[in-house]
């Protein structure tokens, strides 16, 4: 037997070589080398006589691949030859190719006994029957096992002895009895050689194992069938591995799924997402957009537009920075991206764009570049948003905010001119004339507020409208009009709801063919003026954009002006009666009494249109904030936008309370105009006025470092105001920190002098020249080209004039210490002991000492 006793040989399909795995053994066997076996090779360690019929034999069992037994000689290189009986079994594969032949040597005896005519059959039996690599099975017709080999009782667990008492029918698992069946049953009918077949044999334990079962009939010399030959391979690693990769796969599968219906998701996030979202390719090609981009850009009409190359899109739109220059095309946000910029909102805020259809937009946008494995620019991505409603309210804000400045300029101017005019002449003028009051005062609204007419109009008890004033382009036709709407009764124009509303001290909106020349009709907004309860005038507001509807905001502060511009009226009719009634009496104190009124109806009116858009605001503010709490994983890019909502809003509402403050602090200046500044004297602890407000700012401003070198616990006591003294701390306090580097500590100090207490606050930002010293305490006086920290707005520069008042006030002083990038230190000293003004008495401003 060559090399391991009964092992088999695998052979190539041909047989015209022995396979890899056994080659090694046959050469150790025949002395042959490796390179000469190959392409019959083998055939020499035969003798040459048997050469031809072993490979006729070999050649045609290749062409019927059934079991075949050949007998020939084998050259040893120490014997001589040897007589060998060859068993070829064929191997197919599961798609039934033959794969290989194994083949089987056992050594011929060297004299077969003439007697026993079967040794030739015993002999192959015992061979294969004690090889160690396949199990070997005979079967009856009906199943019985005759006979099993040891290598079979390995993988069952059984004894070769135990085996011979079992069925194939018991040796399998029950579903797989069938292919058993189906298999002998086949065989049984054809002499087709059928293919291998995978079943599970049940171990003694109960298990299963998988074997690959090859299956032989073996006949009788008569033809007639006589048993089964079963060749079974362990194939469990095989099936292990094959259920791996199949897990394998299944998972493979399921996470490609799952990315599948991620990429869905994000889709449609993507869509979904109000921002515009655009991303460009590292040539400035747009790869992808989402719908929000087609809205902001009214790309309905232009559908191509994003398909243009980058170039071409910039000859189509344009873009121009918040100071109005447009923004040369290398300098767009996709280029800047693309040189690996990355875009802050916060600082690309407010571009405006013009758009293909003509109309223009605001935006705001953010973005950064995208980097490829090896970290070159592959690309970019950026944010679109659209800031037009933001803006539109900023810009109303704004104007209003202009406009309610500028008339209350004009009351606080027309006292001082009067004086001014009663001082140098010591004789009665006239005050401007009721019309050109009411001219100066529409062309003011009809300017700030760019509408395209404001007309006033006075209402008497009749009900009949005289106009007073117009302005605007319809102010071109002026004697026109005045002459169409001197005498008109109001029904006349207006339906009786809407006189009802005025009266009732209501906006009302209405469209009317009031122009003199126009044929079609005018949307006008009318706003009411009511004095003492009667309604006696008519403030007329008509918009440039006709097609746009007014606002609520709108129409808050039209109400606003039109009360105003009563107020005004009024004051110069107040003023003119009292010059006529030289200096009486009475007449100063009706004044006076009407002039209280209008302090506290305009601080009012000037707050309530802020009050609405803060609240507004606060709302937005607080659904967001719960919107956000829900946070969901696969939202949270979605969420980062929110949270920069959440900013804008924040930001929005620090800017209302921003005007606020001003409104404040224009209302203190009207009051010190007018010796109206209202004191709530009392005893006052400086220490905690002076703690309180530092607390405060550090609560607004966390990031800043403010020092404090005051005894908080232990009080200081003052007479004064304390609201008032504090507003003094906060604005000295709010000015350093809005004029000093994030990163520069300010500091605030109270030290006790002789009989009075000096309160500093130290800054070390740019500093004044003795110049801009001295004048920083004026009225409107704002150090030209001083630049503030981010987030804070320039103020009106009333703040330290305010001041200095409220500490006159107080029989204090007020001054600064500085010098042109050394910081500045403000301070004020108060009296300790006396020279307290007594409590709750209006103090007059002092007009003379430090007035601009
Ligand atoms: P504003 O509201 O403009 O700050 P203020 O009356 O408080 O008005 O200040 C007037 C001007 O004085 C400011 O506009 C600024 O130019 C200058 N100023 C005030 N405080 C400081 C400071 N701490 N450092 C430098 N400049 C200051």
């Amino acid at each position: 037997m060559l090399g391991q006793p009964a092992s088999p040989l695998l052979w190539s399909i041909n047989g015209d070589s022995p396979a890899q795995s056994s080659l090694a053994t046959w050469c150790a066997y025949t002395g042959q080398s490796q390179d000469n076996v190959e392409s019959w090779g083998w055939l020499a360690a035969l003798p040459p006589t048997e050469r031809n019929s072993v490979r006729d034999a070999w050649n045609e069992a290749t062409l019927v691949q059934k079991p075949f037994t050949l007998t020939y000689s084998l050259r040893h290189p120490s014997e001589v030859y040897q007589a060998f009986t060859v068993l070829h079994v064929p191997l197919f594969s599961t798609q039934h190719q033959l794969q290989a032949w194994l083949v089987f040597f056992a050594q011929k005896p060297a004299k077969a006994p003439e007697a026993d005519k079967n040794w030739e059959l015993r002999l192959i039996h015992g061979m294969i029957f004690t090889q160690k690599v396949l199990g070997i099975l005979l079967l009856s017709l009906d199943g019985s096992i005759i006979r099993a080999n040891a290598r079979l009782g390995q993988f069952t667990g059984y004894s070769e002895e135990e085996l011979r008492h079992l069925t194939i029918w018991q040796l399998c698992v029950p579903e797989d009895v069938h292919l058993h069946l189906q298999a002998m049953r086949e065989r049984l009918q054809s002499d087709q050689s059928y293919p291998p077949f995978r079943v599970r044999y049940l171990r003694k334990d109960g298990t299963p194992t998988w074997g690959r079962t090859t299956q032989f009939l073996v006949r009788r010399p008569s033809g007639e069938p006589y048993y089964f030959f079963h060749v079974i391979e362990d194939v469990n690693t095989q099936v292990q591995s094959e259920v791996e990769r199949a897990e394998l796969l299944a998972r493979v599968q399921e996470a490609h799924n799952e990315a599948l219906a991620r990429t869905l998701q994000l889709e449609t996030i993507f869509e979904t997402i109000t921002d515009g979202i655009l991303v460009s390719d590292r040539d400035g090609y747009i790869i992808q957009s989402n719908t929000a981009v087609r809205r902001i850009f009214h790309l309905d009409a232009h559908p191509e537009y994003l398909k243009l190359p980058y170039q071409q899109r910039t000859r189509i739109m344009t873009l121009v920075d918040e100071y109005g220059q447009q923004i040369p095309p290398e300098e767009w946000p996709i280029p800047r991206l693309l040189r690996g910029e990355r875009l802050h909102e916060s600082r690309m805020e407010d571009i405006r764009m013009h758009l293909p259809d003509g109309q223009e937009n605001y935006l705001s946008i953010a973005g950064a570049p995208i980097f490829d494995q090896e970290m070159q620019i592959a690309g970019a991505v950026l944010v679109i948003h659209d800031v037009n409603e933001r803006h539109l309210l900023e810009s109303r804000i704004r104007k209003s905010f202009k406009i309610l400045l500028a008339l209350a300029e004009v009351l606080v101017d027309l006292p001082e001119r009067h004086r001014a005019t009663t001082a140098s002449t010591n004789q009665l003028l006239p005050g401007p004339s009721f019309r050109a009051a009411g001219e100066y005062l529409a062309a003011l609204t009809c300017q700030m507020l760019e509408y395209q007419g404001v007309s006033i109009s006075r209402v008497d008890e009749e009900m009949v409208l005289h106009m007073v004033a117009i302005a605007g382009s319809t102010g071109e036709n002026r004697s026109a009009y005045y002459k169409r709407y001197a005498n008109v009764p109001l029904a006349a124009l207006l339906d009786e709801e809407a006189i009802i509303q005025l009266q009732a001290n209501e906006v009302v909106v209405r469209s009317i063919a009031t122009h003199v020349s126009a044929s079609s009709p005018y949307t006008l907004l009318f706003a009411p003026m009511i004095r003492e309860g009667q309604l006696v005038g008519v403030l007329s507001l008509e918009k440039k954009e006709e097609h746009l509807p007014y606002t609520l905001e709108e129409a808050s502060v039209a109400k606003a002006i039109a009360k105003f511009i009563l107020l005004v009226m009024e004051r110069e009719r107040m003023q003119r009666e009292w010059i006529e009634a030289h200096s009486s009496e009475l007449a100063l104190r009706e004044a006076n009494q009407r002039f209280d009124e209008f302090l506290s109806i305009a601080s009012h009116e000037l707050r309530t249109p802020l009050a609405g858009i803060k609240g507004n605001l606060q709302l937005a503010m607080r659904q967001l904030k719960a919107l956000n709490s829900h946070k969901l994983s696969e939202m949270e890019e979605l969420m980062k936008k929110l949270d920069k909502t959440i900013a804008y809003l924040k930001e929005a509402e620090d800017r209302v309370n921003v005007q606020n403050r001003m409104i404040s602090d224009l209302l203190d200046v009207s009051r010190i105009q007018a010796n109206k500044l209202e004191m709530l004297i009392g005893p006052c602890d400086l220490h905690k006025v002076v703690c309180d407000a530092v607390k405060d700012q550090r609560r607004n401003t966390p990031e800043r470092t403010i020092i404090l070198n005051v005894s908080c616990g232990e009080p200081l006591m003052v007479v004064g105001d304390a609201d008032r003294l504090g507003q003094v701390v906060h604005n000295y306090l709010s000015n350093a920190l809005k004029y000093s580097p994030t990163y520069r500590p300010i500091s605030v100090s109270i030290e006790r002098l002789a009989n009075m207490v000096r309160v500093s606050v130290h800054d070390q930002g740019p500093g004044l020249t003795p110049e801009e010293q001295k004048r920083v305490w004026e009225r409107f006086y704002r150090v030209k080209g001083t630049a503030t920290q981010a987030g804070s707005s320039p103020g009106l520069g009333l703040g330290l004039h305010i001041s200095r008042r409220i500490i006159d006030a107080h029989h204090g002083q007020s001054g600064l210490e500085s010098a042109p990038g050394e910081g500045s230190t403000f301070w004020f000293t108060l009296p300790l002991e006396q020279a307290a003004p007594a409590p709750s008495e209006q103090i007059p401003g002092s007009f003379s000492s430090h007035s601009a």
